[in-house]
Formats: C-alpha cells, sequence, structure tokens
C-alpha cells in the first residue's frame, strides 16, 4: 500500500468547500486535475472524468463513489480489472474553529503495481493534486465574498410601529392598492419558493396583520389568486405580479386568522424591523447555488436579522402547539 498526503487549509467554511467539491459539473471552470468529471456524488454511482497530471498522458476515470458524509467527507475508488492496481481519492473537511477548513487530500495505492507507478505517482500526480489544492482554495475564498442582494429592505432604518400601511403593486397605471389598518407583526424575510420576490432579490419580505384587517381600496379587478389549492392562497396583481395579500381560509391552519402582506409596497416608505430570515435553505431549491450560502448567512448576520430554516423558534413552537391542540380536538 502506498499513501499519498496533501493538505491545504482554506480560508472558507466547510460548507462553501463542500459546495465546490460535490458540484462536480463544474470542476472544468476550476479543477485543473479533473477538469471533466460527470455523474451524481451518491454512494455507489460511478463517475466518468478526465484525469490530467504533469509528464503523463490524459486518461479517463471512471471511479465510484464510496462515502458521502456532507461537508465533511468525499471518497471514490478506481480499480483496474484483476485487482492489480486501486486508487481511493479522499477529501477530509476539517473545520478550522475560525471558519476556515483544513483540506486533508490523499490517495491510497494498492495493489502489485501500486508500487511500480509510485514514483510516478509520488511526483507527478502529487503535482497535480497540489495544483487542485490551490485551485479549490482559490475558488472556494472567492465564492466567500460574493455579495448577495439579500432584499432592499435589509439594512434600511426600522421606523418604530408602522401602525396602518397603504400598499400599491408595481404597475405604473392603475395600481391595485390595499390598506391594512392594524400593525403588522412577524415582519420577516422568506426563501420559500412560493412568496413574491422582488426583482433581484434572493428573499421575499412578509409580515401578518389580523384577517379582515386587509382591505383592497382600488383595482380590485386586477387581483387573482396565484395558486387557489396553496394553504395561504396568495394574491397577486394580475398586471405586474406583485403579491399584494396572502389569505388562509382552512379554519384548522396554524396561520388561520392571519394575513399576509409585504411591508415593502408601504407608499410611505416607513418599513418596521425585520425580525427573522425563514426557510434560508430553501433558497437553494429556488436556484441559489449551494456555494453561496454561506455568504448568504454571513450578510444576514451582518444585518444582525437571525437566520432560520423554517419559520423563528417562536413560530415553531407555536406551530407545534397548534398540531398538539388539533390532535387533542380530534382525539
Ligand atoms: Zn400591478
Ligand atoms: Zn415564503
Amino acid at each position: 500500500m502506498r499513501l499519498l498526503e496533501t493538505e491545504i487549509i482554506i480560508d472558507a467554511p466547510p460548507q462553501t468547500v463542500w459546495a465546490v467539491l460535490d458540484d462536480i459539473a463544474c470542476y472544468a471552470e476550476w479543477n485543473p486535475a479533473l477538469p471533466a468529471l460527470s455523474g451524481r456524488t451518491t454512494v455507489g454511482q460511478q463517475v466518468v472524468g478526465t484525469l490530467r497530471q504533469p509528464n503523463v498522458p490524459e486518461r479517463e476515470v471512471t471511479p465510484t463513489i464510496t462515502r458521502v458524509v456532507g461537508a465533511r467527507e468525499l471518497r471514490w475508488l478506481n480499480q483496474a480489472p484483476g485487482g492489480v492496481f486501486s486508487a481511493e481519492h479522499i477529501f477530509i473537511l476539517e473545520p478550522t474553529g475560525d471558519g476556515g477548513t483544513r483540506i486533508l487530500h490523499n490517495e491510497i495505492f494498492d495493489g502489485p503495481l501500486a508500487d511500480e507507478r509510485w514514483p510516478s505517482i509520488d511526483t507527478n500526480l502529487r503535482k497535480a493534486y497540489l495544483d487542485l489544492n490551490q485551485a479549490l482554495k482559490a475558488r472556494a475564498e472567492a465564492l466567500r465574498d460574493r455579495p448577495i442582494a439579500l432584499h432592499p429592505a435589509v439594512g434600511k432604518v426600522a421606523s418604530g410601529s408602522v401602525e396602518t400601511f397603504t400598499a400599491r403593486c408595481k404597475c405604473a397605471s392603475d395600481p391595485v392598492e390595499i390598506e391594512a389598518s392594524h400593525a403588522v407583526a412577524h415582519n420577516h424575510l422568506c426563501g420559500c419558493s412560493k412568496c413574491w420576490k422582488p426583482e433581484g432579490a434572493a428573499f421575499a419580505q412578509l409580515a401578518v396583520v389580523p384577517a379582515g384587517c386587509v382591505a383592497v381600496k382600488a383595482h380590485a379587478k386586477k387581483l387573482e389568486a396565484v395558486d387557489a389549492t396553496q394553504k395561504i392562497e396568495r394574491h397577486r396583481c394580475k398586471s405586474c405580479g406583485t403579491h399584494m395579500v396572502g389569505k388562509v381560509h382552512d379554519p384548522d391552519h396554524h396561520f388561520y386568522g392571519l394575513e399576509f402582506v409585504h411591508p415593502e409596497l408601504a407608499t410611505d416608505g416607513h418599513q418596521p424591523k425585520i425580525e427573522f430570515a425563514a426557510f434560508v435553505s430553501s433558497l437553494v431549491e429556488t436556484g441559489t447555488p449551494p456555494t453561496s450560502m454561506a455568504s448568504v448567512r454571513n450578510e444576514l448576520g451582518r444585518a444582525r436579522i437571525p437566520a432560520y430554516d423554517a419559520f423563528s423558534p417562536e413560530l415553531m413552537d407555536i406551530i407545534a402547539w397548534h398540531k398538539v391542540k388539533l390532535a387533542t380536538a380530534a382525539g
């Protein structure tokens, strides 16, 4: 057995480094040693690619993925027929404790040909892997700093309690106008795929008012339900697509008795404080690359907006208690 060991410290969190390593379809953009690799990084799957190293002809590799521990470890195994040679390629990601990642990038060679090939592996392949490490570091560190447009309301000064507000859609003429006659609560950002997001923003912004406190003041005919099968029935302007109000019709739903509004549409520009960001991880499902998620969370942190991957703990506890109430009533 022969062991090729390399190591590098990357000033980016394991989550970001992992997102780069796990996205093998993008290796062509940065990886000098494996400039093409395709397939799925799932244990047992075979991936197909090209191995490139100094002084050795480029060759096809068809390793099988043998271990996937998200954000911690990735392994694959190349085996020559007849057991004459095997190579187990290992990436281990260790959090450094100060927000970085130590990569142990190793390969274990076995079989009768391992000794014969070792001099070339020890020089040429080692060089290829050291170059790969540097390229991985450069890519992950560049992604760590990529700016993210969270939402236009982030960073605006909150104007205390907003007691009532008028909101208009984005139509230049005949805008839909609603009036909320009650102070909003639970003003938050939402990363889910259903809530309406302004152009270029990663998040939507929503708050709730008691049901019955939202009146449509102008051009009600332009409003339509986005998807009447959803538990929260969102209503948008047919012309410009802006969501104006979300209603809950099911008396058993945990948000029954509330309506959802978008404080950013307030015509007087007043903004309530953003209390939290909900469904942050859902951004990945709607097109934000996993490599950007550390930036998203860092920016939320800088804006002092707690990030949650469902609702806030406060609301999650209320929802959980609501389920218990329903179950008790049913029993
Ligand atoms: Zn409109
Ligand atoms: Zn949402």
